[in-house]
């Protein structure tokens, strides 16, 4: 096992990782901006160095600073966290050629599966269904493209291969509509990814996003820990993510489960990894896969049992896998909100001092924060302060702890979505479960509407 871990990321995630190294054991090594100095994690790891200013090209995306802190402080291995540079695979090869190990696949599969294309042509030749589309790339010649989407049937969508965050794609209705839209995707994909490529597929009207948990060792072995829903979205960020997902049968997620666990085994991954689709009339589509740990993974870790930043530790130093599929069992049911710095309805962000916090507690519930009372938001990042969890023999059960935990949550001074998260606990429609990827924004259009 390692001696020392660094922690490349900020906010909950570092302090998650923090206690994941503790518990193994592990020594860490907080690296922070000038404008994380007081963190919770800064002083509870047993050492720290400031990468830089505020500004996160600055600090957390600055990778000689990260690289540089990791030899002074004799660190053996980075984890990235999510966001910042976890899927950058520039920053994981230059981790591997300095030395350190990067905690998450091969800098060469982070390559692989960070270029859609590629990704999709990857997936479908492991054999995991994706959204039915275009042959890879799209090709220059117009004929061709219209071609490719009068086979495909409107409406269809256009998607850079390069595109993240929910930015590249776009949704065509028409042949009218088809060619100016794939030029402007191509010119958006170019300015933004600095890279024009872009491919096509069958836009789905009303899907699910159901996401597959999978973990490998770098000996062969791959299992999948079941999935996630995380439909409840707004802008393609998620709100809410729970697991199981609502009304899919056991069989069906058995089914894909084996086949992403089987196309890790194919491509050689190493270490936690999910798998997106998007679900429709009982099929799965994939999407994306993520190469790094996600926000929501404590709602697998509850109904598993198992520690998912611990096992990504111990994969990464080199331990074969310690399970087989068949010692995963899923029990219970267990929720996730995201706890947001910001306008609950208008979404505006709201960073500042937190002049009075009060965590909720009880049974099945988790609080995932590094926010403490007089903690000052900073303007420059992400607006997630924290995730509260909440667990369940039912899926019923867990949203009535989750209504509980949401009406103890205090948080004074800054503005947070939990009313937002008050109003989707008591919405029938998620409390019947499977809403679609739009339901949360047609709600909200709704909402507005009536306020006029
Ligand atoms: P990103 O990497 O930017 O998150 P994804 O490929 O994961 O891009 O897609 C983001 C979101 O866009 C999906 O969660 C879904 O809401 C929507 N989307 C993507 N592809 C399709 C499709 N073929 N049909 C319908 N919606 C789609």
């Amino acid at each position: 096992m390692f001696e020392k871990v660094l922690i490349a990321n900020r906010g909950e995630i570092a302090l998650r990782i923090l206690r994941a190294c503790r518990e193994l054991g592990i020594k860490t090594v907080a690296v922070h901006s000038e404008a994380d100095t007081d963190a919770k994690y800064v002083r509870l790891a047993d050492e720290s160095v400031c990468i830089g200013p505020a500004a996160s090209s600055l600090s957390y995306l600055n990778v000689p600073a990260i690289i540089s802190a990791a030899e002074v402080t004799d660190s053996e291995a980075i984890h990235p966290g999510y966001g910042f540079l976890s899927e950058n695979a520039d920053f994981a090869e230059r981790v591997e050629q300095s030395g350190f190990v990067f905690i998450g696949p091969r800098s060469d599969t982070i390559r692989l599966m960070g270029d859609k294309v590629s990704a999709k042509d990857t997936m479908k030749a492991a054999g995991v269904p994706c959204v039915p589309g275009s042959e890879g790339a799209l090709p220059e010649d117009p004929k061709e493209i219209v071609k490719i989407a009068r086979a495909i049937a409107y409406p269809v969508i256009i998607k850079a291969a390069g595109g993240g965050g929910g930015r590249g794609m776009r949704v065509v209705h028409t042949e009218a509509a088809l060619l100016n839209a794939v030029a402007t995707t191509r010119a958006e994909a170019e300015a933004a990814f600095g890279n024009a490529t872009v491919y096509m597929e069958k836009f789905l009207e009303n899907p699910r996003h159901i996401e597959i948990q999978v973990l490998a060792d770098q000996h062969g072995n791959a299992i999948y820990l079941g999935e996630r829903d995380c439909s409840m979205q707004r802008r393609h960020q998620k709100v809410i993510e729970e697991a199981p997902a609502p009304g899919i049968e056991r069989k069906l997620i058995a089914k894909i489960g084996e086949r992403c666990a089987e196309a890790c085994r194919k491509i050689g991954y190493r270490g936690a990894g999910t798998f997106e689709f998007l679900f429709e009339n009982g099929e799965f589509y994939f999407i994306e896969m993520n190469t790094r740990l996600q926000v929501e993974h404590p709602v697998t870790e509850y109904i598993t049992g198992i520690d998912l930043v611990q096992a990504q530790i111990r994969v990464a130093a080199g331990e074969k896998l310690w399970l087989r599929q068949r010692n995963i069992e899923f029990r219970g049911h267990a929720i996730e909100c995201r706890i947001n710095a910001e306008d609950p309805f208008k979404f505006t962000p709201s960073p500042g001092r937190i002049t009075n916090w009060h965590t909720p507690g009880g049974p099945g519930v988790r609080v995932d924060s590094h926010v403490y009372n007089g903690y000052v938001v900073p303007p420059y990042y992400d607006s997630m302060i924290g995730k509260l969890i909440t667990y369940g023999d039912t899926r019923d059960q867990a949203i009535r702890r989750m209504r509980i935990a949401l009406s103890e949550m205090m948080v004074e001074g800054i503005k947070t979505n939990v009313p937002l998260h008050q109003t989707l606990m008591l919405d029938p429609r998620f409390n019947e479960g499977g809403t679609s990827i739009h339901y949360l924004e047609h709600k909200l259009a709704n909402r507005n509407e009536v306020k006029g």
